[in-house]
């Protein structure tokens, strides 16, 4: 599957230490407001130390549903109950 995001491959963005090294999916996803980062998360609450700076494709490559939300603009999230649910997008 072609790389879908406007933002660089290799653009930064937070994903944590659950979905890293424990494979949990990916349930919340972030477009940062003020600085236009993406957040991949798995849905819980994290302490500042499970936060890992990986690069956008990594993300993608892990798990290509998240590709949907290229166009989710800055100052949205989405969530999602399971990884083979819908995405829904609000505003922050
Ligand atoms: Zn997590």
């Amino acid at each position: 599957m072609k790389f879908p995001f406007y933002d660089a491959p290799n653009t930064a963005t937070i994903t944590c230490c659950h979905i890293l090294e424990n494979g949990e999916p990916i349930l919340y996803v972030s477009h940062d407001e003020d600085d236009g980062m993406w957040q991949f998360l798995c849905g819980k609450a994290h302490e500042t130390d499970e936060a890992k700076l990986v690069s956008l494709k990594s993300v993608f490559d892990l798990d290509n549903s998240v590709g949907i939300l290229k166009d989710m603009p800055c100052g949205y999230y989405a969530e999602r109950k399971a990884q083979d649910d819908e995405w829904s997008v609000r505003k922050r």
